[in-house]
């Protein structure tokens, strides 16, 4: 098998209930938040479920290369004011130290907001110090930066800036990207045709390289190429066509990867998933 295809499955109760959500919808990969993405404070998380954890993803046969986690939408690693730059590295280092104890491997966010008060350069500059600052104080687990749609001040829209914060980042071994491609139709880079994802991905090649990419948000969108609004759609249901997933599908870049759907409705992941295989 090369293609890890799964979804960003609720871990309501604790951690440990992730894998199981997972395995029920047939998932070989999976994302899932390691604490309430809408909170700063969290309760360290307990040996139990931990082990409970580790015990799943063994027993349900997720590899931990297959395993995706988001972390909190709160934090913004490129924050133009000092004090609220140091509660968000905070916060990721946390995160970070998470997935360290879950012996999860890698850790995916949005880059940051510039909020019209910093330069785009300097925010840049600001969140790969940012990610240095933490792999610093950690071990094992890789950064793995998500391309937005370029909703308001968020970067990380083009592969021109993800390629300079990649660049800043002393631990080279311990950087990634994640491609969104609801984010990447979003944020004007055309790929529902064969010809437009031929030139996309080889821009990505030129620009950021394939050596990074250590995940794939696989949606739909609902909004239309360039327009900056970040919204998912089941596959197959927005504006994306099938012709990107068909060609993705079959495409060996993306083998060995953790592929996850953040489709808007869990009730047909399963579906979803099945119907992907098919295409592999
Ligand atoms: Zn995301
Ligand atoms: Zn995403």
């Amino acid at each position: 098998m090369k293609k890890f295809i799964g979804a960003h499955v609720s871990a309501a109760g604790g951690v440990e209930n992730a894998p199981v959500n997972a395995h029920e919808i047939g998932a070989k990969a999976f994302a899932l938040f390691t604490k309430n993405q809408r909170q700063w404070k969290a309760a360290p998380l307990t040996e139990k479920s931990i082990e409970l954890f580790k015990e799943r993803c063994e027993e349900f046969g997720f590899d931990m290369d297959y395993v995706l986690p988001h972390d909190s939408y709160l934090i913004n690693l490129g924050h133009p004011v000092e004090e609220n730059l140091n509660k968000s590295r905070n916060a990721f280092l946390d995160e970070m130290q998470r997935c360290e104890q879950l012996g999860i491997n890698r850790l995916n966010f949005h880059p940051g907001s510039h909020l019209n008060k910093i330069e785009i350069d300097a925010c840049l500059d600001r969140i790969a110090e940012s990610i240095n600052i933490a792999l610093d104080q950690t071990e094992g687990v890789t950064a793995v930066i998500e391309n937005t749609a370029g909703q308001g001040t968020n970067l990380g829209h083009t592969f021109e800036q993800l390629a300079h914060i990649i660049d800043k980042v002393e631990d080279k071994t311990r950087v990634g990207v994640c491609i969104d491609t609801a984010h990447t139709l979003a944020a004007g880079y055309e790929i529902r045709t064969e010809e437009s994802y031929k030139e996309t991905f080889q821009l990505f090649e030129d620009i950021v390289g394939f050596k990074y990419l250590k995940g794939i948000h696989l949606n739909d969108s609902k909004k239309e190429v360039g327009t900056k609004v970040d919204r998912h759609d089941s596959i197959g249901v927005g504006v994306m066509g099938m012709t990107l997933f068909e060609l993705m599908m079959k495409d060996s870049r993306f083998d060995k990867m953790p592929i996850i759907l953040e489709t808007p409705d869990p009730e047909i992941w399963a579906e979803e998933i099945k119907m992907l295989y098919k295409l592999v």
